[in-house]
């Protein structure tokens, strides 16, 4: 079978003659010195060659081929991709439910996308949401449930009785049981973290804006009296007991003096309290409620600098690792993924929460979730991404951008500003591949 070099193929000299090769659809990587580059080279540019030199050209052919850097020539490598995103839409590894037990919320971040009516999750629609679950749950798989609002802690009773019976459900299924919450983290006080533990709710992302004076300008209570100090000794209190807690700096132009002292502080912390990670988001669109303007806000670029300088080289705090090709960007993207309103309305999107416009369904009435605009999304349909060399590692980025914008705006990975860094100082060191990070919105 003729083979051609992968339009997925990346290729930098890391000095000494030697050289880095990445495919972005296997994941695969090979770190070369010269002699190595030279035969490479040669292959990548004549994989029919091979004859010319000898039978050493033959294994290193093989070599290539075994790892999707030459693929056979008539080979739609883009197809490949969409085929492969198409089925993990469709596989079925279990629920996930988004559940917004309130939209209510006691700060006022100047970001945020959400208004704030005090709709609360009540418990009829609680035990619909029961009845729900238990007709998607099928059994022996798991249930993953994100516990979301507005701002989750405003409405605990709810989510104790949910939680204790969601678990009863899985038990009774033989289910896996994950959950995982978002909170500003104000009312995350010990007491309150111990009933979240007894639910077996012990993963958490608080966000924190940087040092006192940035976060309380960004995230003031409604008052608007400060919430930096509250949150900072919750958190450090939690930190010695939840099994992960994910600290989201949200970086805007605003802040990043802040979020450099809040990095230092939280480095401090994570010495004892290995549990605690950090991640920054880049604010890159505000709604009509948003308090921030366009000069406020990080292009793709200037985000990737300042994430690289403020957490290092290696963001996820990995040694360096290879990027990890995937199929789906976000549960949205995902069939048996909802997103749960407190008044019983269903979205597949975490932005969706009061956009009538979204709605797919209800939890008593019909749903409508594989013709949702989430479940058609298919990045290589547009012009950009469907010849960009990174889409197996991207997919497009998060789909609501290019749904909400006509594929006008897109959120391109941060690999093209730090794919070449990466993939050089994964050649210095050979590093094992790291985990896949986890996608918070
Ligand atoms: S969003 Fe940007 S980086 Fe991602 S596949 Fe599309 S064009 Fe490429
Ligand atoms: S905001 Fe984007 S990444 Fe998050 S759930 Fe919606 S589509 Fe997915």
């Amino acid at each position: 079978m003729p083979l051609k070099p992968s339009k997925y193929n990346f290729f930098y000299r890391t000095g000494s003659g030697g050289a880095v090769l990445f495919n972005s659809s296997s994941g695969a990587a090979l770190a070369m010195d010269r002699p190595a580059t030279g035969a490479v080279v040669a292959l990548l540019q004549q994989p029919e060659r091979f004859d010319l030199d000898g039978s050493n050209f033959l294994r290193v052919r093989e070599l290539l081929a075994s790892r999707a850097f030459l693929v056979p020539e008539d080979l739609d490598e883009t197809d490949v991709v969409r085929k492969r995103h198409k089925a993990r839409q469709a596989e079925n590894r279990g629920l996930a439910l988004t559940v917004a037990v309130t939209k209510a919320c006691n700060f006022r971040c100047v970001y945020c996308y959400q208004d704030h009516p005090e709709d609360q999750m009540n418990k009829a629609t609680a035990e619909t949401l029961l009845r729900f679950a238990a007709a998607r749950l099928s059994q022996g798989t798991a249930l993953y449930v994100t516990w979301f609002g507005g701002e989750p802690l405003l409405n605990m009773d709810i989510i104790e009785f949910l939680g204790a019976r969601l678990r009863e459900l899985c038990q009774a299924r033989n289910c896996a049981y994950d959950a995982f919450m978002i909170t500003n983290g104000y009312r995350l006080t010990p007491p309150m973290l111990e009933r979240l533990l007894r639910l077996g709710i012990s993963d958490f992302q608080i966000t924190l804006d940087g040092d006192q004076k940035d976060h309380d300008r960004q995230r003031p209570l409604a008052n608007g009296h400060g919430t930096y100090g509250i949150v900072m000794r919750n958190l450090v209190a939690a930190a010695a007991k939840a099994s992960s807690i994910n600290v989201r700096i949200n970086l805007t132009r605003r802040n990043v003096d802040g979020a450099a002292a809040l990095v230092e502080r939280l480095r401090e912390l994570q010495k004892a309290a290995p549990a605690v990670s950090i991640s920054l988001g880049r604010v890159d669109q505000c709604s009509a409620h948003c308090g921030l303007g366009p000069d406020d806000l990080l292009e793709g670029a200037e985000f990737s600098h300042w994430e690289e300088t403020l957490l290092g080289p290696n963001a996820a705090g990995e040694p360096a690792a290879l990027p990890i090709p995937f199929d789906t960007v976000c549960v949205a993207e995902r069939l048996n993924t909802y997103v749960v309103g407190p008044g019983g309305d269903l979205y597949k999107c975490w932005n969706s929460l009061g956009r009538p416009e979204d709605l797919i369904g209800t939890l008593d009435g019909s749903v409508c979730e594989e013709t949702s605009a989430w479940m058609r999304f298919e990045a290589s349909d547009d012009d950009q991404c469907g010849t960009c060399k990174y889409l197996p590692v991207c997919q497009g980025g998060c789909p609501d951008t290019q749904i909400r914008s006509d594929r006008q705006t897109k959120d391109c990975t941060k690999l093209r500003y730090t794919l070449k860094r990466r993939l050089i100082d994964w050649a210095g060191t050979k590093a094992e591949r790291a985990k896949p990070e986890r996608r918070f919105c």
